[in-house]
């Protein structure tokens, strides 16, 4: 298996760890969202400063501070030895926070040390409680009904979406999905059989989506899938796979089959969209569609 530039990016940039770079002067040169998370401060805070300008600000747990003279990250720098230790970290609201350390080099592809290499992990029990409040997020995350992403989560994953297209340059495309005469399906077999239907061309989603891919219901009967690291063509492949299969779902009731179709507006985010532009330039799409005769799929 061979994996992108990209993947290794995403893999670094999602580790439950904090992980930072810094280059032989300790200037931070990244740090990924763990760091932020457990620390408090934003990449933009600390990109470029130096960790020993007090910044993080490590102590041992005689509260001797590291950054000046033990630092276990410029010693590992000086003599190329991997370590690991247990500090207390400062975090941006003020408070200590007890991490484990392990600290390595950084080197260039001759092998010379150009930096350092620290990842560290939360040992304090505010892990289980961030998990805990994950969780209660999650309730106002989701959709009740579908137990898809809510409109609101959407919202937010579509920032980060258009802040990793301008950090890292990772493309991404939206599917902008609307059930066709999903009224006149009410109106036929009720609102309860809606529902259903709802849930299962949800699940249809979730079960048919490639592991990054975001599905999230956008209300209504219209959902919204984030889709990174696609081009055009795939997108255009990936969305008619999903309407052939949501027109291939179907619920039984007394011996008949209940089916809809779905339209969909695809294209990829360009170098000039806003959450805005990008949406409504979707659902001009999604429209099209529709007046071409539904079940269908318009990319542009
Ligand atoms: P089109 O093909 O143009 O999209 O037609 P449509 O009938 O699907 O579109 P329209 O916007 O006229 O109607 C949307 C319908 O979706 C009306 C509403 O009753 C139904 N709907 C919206 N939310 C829910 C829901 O949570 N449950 C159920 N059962 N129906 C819903
Ligand atoms: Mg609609
Ligand atoms: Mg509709």
């Amino acid at each position: 298996m061979r994996l992108e530039k990209e993947s290794y990016v995403r893999i670094i940039e999602n580790l439950h760890d904090g992980l930072y770079f810094v280059d032989k002067n300790r200037v931070i040169a990244y740090w990924n969202k763990a760091a932020e998370k457990i620390s408090g401060f934003t990449a933009s805070e600390v990109i470029g400063k130096s960790c020993s300008d007090d910044i993080l600000a490590h102590v041992d747990s005689e509260g001797q501070r590291l950054c000046t003279g033990l630092c276990p990250l410029a010693a590992t720098i000086g003599d190329g030895t991997p370590r690991e230790a247990e500090v207390y970290m400062h975090h941006k609201d003020g408070h200590r926070i007890p991490v484990s350390i392990r600290v390595s080099t950084l080197t260039d592809a001759s092998g010379h040390v150009i930096g350092g290499i620290e990842l560290f992990t939360d040992i304090s029990n505010q892990t289980t409680n961030a998990l805990r409040v994950k969780e209660l997020e999650k309730l106002a995350l989701l959709d009740s009904l579908t137990q898809l992403a809510n409109r609101n989560y959407i919202d937010r994953e579509l920032r980060i979406k258009f802040e990793e297209k301008k950090r890292f340059n990772l493309p991404f495309g939206v599917l902008f999905i609307d059930i066709d005469h999903f009224k006149k399906f009410n109106d036929n077999y009720g609102h309860y059989l809606g529902d259903d239907v709802l849930k299962f061309v949800a699940n249809t989603f979730v079960a048919n989506a490639r592991p990054f891919d975001l599905y999230g219901r956008w209300g209504g009967e219209e959902f919204i899938g984030l889709i990174p690291n696609i081009g055009a063509s795939d997108l255009e492949n990936l969305g008619n796979r999903m309407r052939h299969l949501v027109k291939n779902s179907y619920l039984t009731r007394d011996d008949k089959k209940l089916q809809v179709t779905i339209s969909l507006g695809a294209t990829i985010a360009s170098e000039n969209d806003t959450m805005d532009s990008l949406l409504k330039r979707a659902d001009k799409l999604l429209y099209q569609s529709k007046t071409s005769g539904r079940n269908c799929l318009t990319i542009g």
